[in-house]
């Protein structure tokens, strides 16, 4: 699924640059904006639109995948050029690869609709929430999976304390970390405190790397380097 960096979504072809920005329309949503950038054959795709295509190729992604190890995934969908460094891209790909990861280890779920919540609520996260508001989205993204798995509602008895007691363990071991914030160190966390969770809650065993070892630092001016669990050296 690797494509290649600044080529046009629309039509694949290599970006070009302009001297003076130029007000442009959006191929995608219409919208008009002063750009410098458009693709050789003229299209322009705003910065909205073009961080909605990370999650569209993590849902694509997690549709086809029979893997049972979400770290595995999300190391594999980070290799997506529309998947940033740091990004609330993040917010869907933690949940949407453990719902993948648990349908593939026998849990019960229909996951062409299951992914279809995860990318809603999911999207509707904001980025920087880990610092203003003291709650990691990769948190809230494993507690979205607890949920949508456990088919749980705010009227729900015993899952609901389950899918809120999943965010707070995944919470729990993401600030003990430290920061700054890191969305690769916060998926990779989660995801594990969930695999661990849903062990333990649902009888669902899914499978992790024996290491998981970061590709990302050179990318991360912010790395915590050896503070960092999954720092490869
Ligand atoms: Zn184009
Ligand atoms: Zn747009």
């Amino acid at each position: 699924m690797k494509k290649e960096e600044g080529a046009c979504l629309v039509c694949g072809r290599p970006l070009v640059y302009f001297e003076k920005a130029q007000e442009m329309e959006c191929a995608i949503c219409h919208g008009k904006f002063r750009s410098c950038a458009s693709c050789e054959a003229g299209h322009f795709v705003c910065d909205r639109c073009h961080g909605e295509q990370g999650i569209r190729d993590v849902i694509a992604y997690c549709m086809q995948s029979s893997s049972r190890d979400p770290v595995a995934m999300m190391q594999e969908m980070m290799e997506d050029p529309y998947i940033h460094m740091h990004g609330p891209e993040h917010h869907v790909m933690v949940g949407a690869a453990l719902l993948c990861a648990y349908r593939n280890s026998g849990g019960e779920i229909e996951l062409e609709e299951a992914l279809g919540k995860m990318k809603e609520r999911g999207a509707k996260y904001p980025g920087g929430s880990c610092g203003y508001w003291g709650c990691c989205g990769a948190a809230v993204s494993a507690g979205m999976f607890l949920s949508i798995a456990t088919g749980t509602t705010p009227l729900s008895g015993e899952s609901w304390g389950l899918s809120n007691q999943m965010t707070a363990e995944a919470l729990s071991d993401i600030g003990r970390i430290g920061g700054p914030r890191c969305c690769k160190r916060n998926a990779f966390t989660a995801a594990k405190a969930a695999v661990r969770f849903a062990q333990e809650h649902l009888g669902v065993v899914m499978e992790l790397p024996a290491a998981i070892r970061c590709t990302h630092s050179p990318q991360n001016r912010q790395c915590l380097k050896t503070h960092c669990p999954y720092f490869a050296g």
